[in-house]
Formats: structure tokens, C-alpha cells, sequence
């Protein structure tokens, strides 16, 4: 009976550099939670922190943490208190859940919550398992033209949108965008979306712009910032002025950063048009020196992005609608059985991070 019970395959860290695959007990879904098969998980580049480094920034990892927060599956139980789905239903999981009714959930910016739930964020267990449990009213039924993988990656595609409203994109906007990771990279197929007229985007990797020029950025420019390469492509001012030189000589009304790199934030409010806006994706150091006044001068607005809120339904929409199309963005798939390479290999930075391991039951 017992044996039966430790039949849940899990990907778990214990420490940095410890990352093992471990049978765990079944869950119990509560009355309002839903019990589920996973099918598909991404690996972030979170996850990947977790393991190297057991902490992201005031994060520390305490005790042994189930990662994975990237997700879709099948509702195979629904507890007492549900009625908005059934067992056989495929969803996409929002892993994070505000835990109170507080101030910010009521007025909608519940990603702001100082206890909300999140999937893989300690000491809070993630999904990267075969059986998982969840909040019923954060998990989204998925149209049949959506599959299980694009679920999965409606959790990267929700921060595209965050930064993106975030930051107003709209009909004819100019964007620029720092860094061609995941994160740049999905911001740019939401700015796309919704209606930008030109995007330029920046790496230091001229294989991750080419990604980028598959997924419709207009421009793309390799950058120095910050690195040994810097001498010949020059600072954050140079970077600034080639942005508005791709966009026929008009600075870029949007700047959307997704480095965290202290060069490319400089760069980021140099190159915003005068009373623009710069939404800061990317997480780097605590401190970092900045031209302040430069942005206050010319009434540069700079916000905040924390994850999302509210997205779920609309990235679902823009999938069914095949909107956007984030299938190029899967490099490698992997069965759960498989899932230590999995992470092996997302560790060569050169590779996507976001190709999501198929979980086969
Ligand atoms: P990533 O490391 O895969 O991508 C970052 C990219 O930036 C890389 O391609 C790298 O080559 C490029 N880069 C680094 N320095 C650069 C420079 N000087 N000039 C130009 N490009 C440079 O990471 P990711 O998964 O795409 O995530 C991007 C950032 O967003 C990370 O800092 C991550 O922590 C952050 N993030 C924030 C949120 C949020 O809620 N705000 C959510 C997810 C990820
Ligand atoms: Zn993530």
C-alpha cells in the first residue's frame, strides 16, 4: 500500500548542484483545487537558478523544493467545491495563487500580494511532476487547437503581456527591446501582437537574433554593452543612438529590458524617446548606477514589471487565434524519466531555456 502511495516522479532540488529525481507521495486535492496529470513543463531560467545557485536573491531554498512552474495537464480529480471543470479537461496552470483577499487582490494586481503562492518559489513546491494539485479557479481550460506545450509556455508568453501593458504597447508603437532570451523574445511576439509597427531587439548572441528575426523583430542589433566586445560596438549612448537609427532616425517609444544588465538599462533610458515609457523585465544587481536625470529630464517613465496578473485568458485567446505562435520558441523535449539531461542541457547558455519537457505519464 505504502509503495503504491510514493508513486509520484518529481524533480527536486535539495541544494545547489543537487537536482534528483524522486518518487514522492501522491496529492489530495483540497475542495477547491483540482488533481492533475501533468503533461507539459518548461524549464526557466528560475529553475536553472535554483539548481546552480539554491537562491534567487532574498529566495533561499530551505528545504528540498519541487521545481517547475511552466505548465499544462490534465485534470484527473476535482475537489468538492469545484464545478467549473471535470476530469478529462486540459488545461494551462497559473502557478502563481494569492493566498488573502488583500488590497492588491482586490483591485486586480494580485501578483503584487506579499503572500501569494508561487510554483517553484521557495518554500512553495512547483510542478515539474507527474501528479500535481492546484488551485481550480488558476487553472484554464484549453481549447482543442492548443496544445499541451503552447499551455505550458502561456506562463513566459503572460510576462510578454504584463511588460507589454505594462509599458502600453499599442497600434504603430516603436519598441525597443534589450536582450533575445525567452523573456525578449516573448516580448517581442506580444508587442507584435499587439500592433507595434517596428521592434528592435538586442543580444550579445548573434544565434539568439536570429531567433529573434524568425519571430518578426523588425531590426536586431548586436550588442557590446557590458561585455569585452564593447570596445568596438561601443557604450550604452552608442546603443542607444543605432536604436533610433534602425527605426529611420525617431527614438523608440517603448523600451522593454529583459537583460538585468546595468549597461542595457543605461542604454534602455538613453534610448527612450522623451516622455516614453521603460518597463524593466530583466533582474540584475540591487544597485546599479543609472542616468537618473537623464530620464527625468525628458519624462521617461520607468515601471516595474512582477510577473503578471490576468493574463491566462487573453494569452489563451491569442493562441486559439494563432495570434502568435510560440511553438518556435520549443528547441528540446525530454520524458520526465529523462528530466536531469533535460536540465544539463538548458544550462549551455547558447540553447533556448524555455523548451518545455514533455511529461509522459
Ligand atoms: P536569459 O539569460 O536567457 O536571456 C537574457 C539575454 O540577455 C541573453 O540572451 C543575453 O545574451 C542577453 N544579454 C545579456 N547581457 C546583454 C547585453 N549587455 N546586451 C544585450 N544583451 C545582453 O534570460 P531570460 O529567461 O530571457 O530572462 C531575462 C531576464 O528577465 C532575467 O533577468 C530574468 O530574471 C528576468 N525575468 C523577470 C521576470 C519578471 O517578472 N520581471 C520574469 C521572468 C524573467
Ligand atoms: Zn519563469
Amino acid at each position: 500500500h505504502e509503495m503504491a502511495a510514493l508513486n509520484n516522479t518529481s524533480v527536486v532540488v535539495y541544494a545547489a548542484k543537487d537536482l534528483r529525481l524522486v518518487n514522492r507521495e501522491m496529492p489530495v486535492p483540497g475542495p477547491n483545487e483540482v488533481l492533475l496529470k501533468m503533461h507539459s513543463v518548461g524549464i526557466c531560467g528560475s529553475d536553472v537558478h535554483y539548481w546552480q545557485h539554491g537562491r534567487i536573491g532574498d529566495f533561499v531554498l530551505q528545504e528540498p523544493m519541487v521545481l517547475g512552474h511552466e505548465a499544462a495537464g490534465t485534470v484527473c480529480a476535482v475537489g468538492a467545491s469545484v464545478t467549473h471543470l471535470v476530469p478529462g479537461d486540459r488545461v494551462a496552470i497559473e502557478p502563481g495563487v494569492p493566498r488573502e483577499n488583500d488590497e492588491f487582490c482586490k483591485n486586480g494586481r494580485y501578483n503584487l500580494s506579499p503572500s501569494i503562492f508561487f510554483c517553484a518559489t521557495p518554500p512553495d513546491h512547483g510542478s515539474l511532476c507527474r501528479y500535481y494539485t492546484h488551485s481550480a479557479s488558476f487553472c484554464y481550460k484549453l481549447p482543442d487547437n492548443v496544445s499541451y506545450e503552447e499551455g505550458a509556455l502561456v506562463e513566459p508568453l503572460s510576462v510578454g503581456i504584463h511588460a507589454c501593458r505594462r509599458a502600453g504597447v499599442s497600434l504603430g508603437s516603436y519598441v525597443f527591446i534589450c536582450g533575445a532570451g525567452p523573456i525578449g523574445l516573448v516580448c517581442l511576439l506580444v508587442a507584435k501582437g499587439m500592433g507595434a509597427a517596428k521592434v528592435v531587439i538586442t543580444d550579445l548572441s548573434s544565434e539568439r537574433l536570429a531567433k529573434a528575426r524568425e519571430l518578426g523583430a523588425d531590426f536586431v542589433l548586436l550588442s557590446g554593452a557590458g561585455s569585452e566586445a564593447e570596445a568596438s560596438l561601443g557604450g550604452p549612448q552608442d546603443m542607444a543612438r543605432r536604436v533610433a537609427e534602425c527605426l529611420g532616425g525617431t527614438p523608440p517609444d517603448i523600451s522593454i529590458e529583459c537583460t538585468g544588465a546595468e549597461a542595457c538599462v543605461q542604454a534602455s533610458i538613453y534610448a527612450t524617446r522623451s516622455g516614453g515609457v521603460l518597463v524593466l523585465v530583466g533582474m540584475g544587481p540591487k544597485l546599479m548606477t543609472l542616468p537618473i536625470l537623464n530620464a527625468a529630464v525628458r519624462e521617461v517613465d520607468i515601471r516595474g514589471v512582477f510577473r503578471y496578473c490576468n493574463t491566462w485568458p487573453m494569452a489563451i485567446a491569442m493562441l486559439a487565434s494563432r495570434h502568435v505562435d510560440v511553438q518556435p520558441l520549443v528547441t528540446h523535449r525530454f520524458p520526465l524519466s529523462s528530466a536531469l539531461e533535460a536540465f544539463e542541457n538548458v544550462k549551455i547558455p547558447r540553447l533556448l531555456k524555455s523548451g518545455p519537457a514533455d511529461v509522459k505519464g
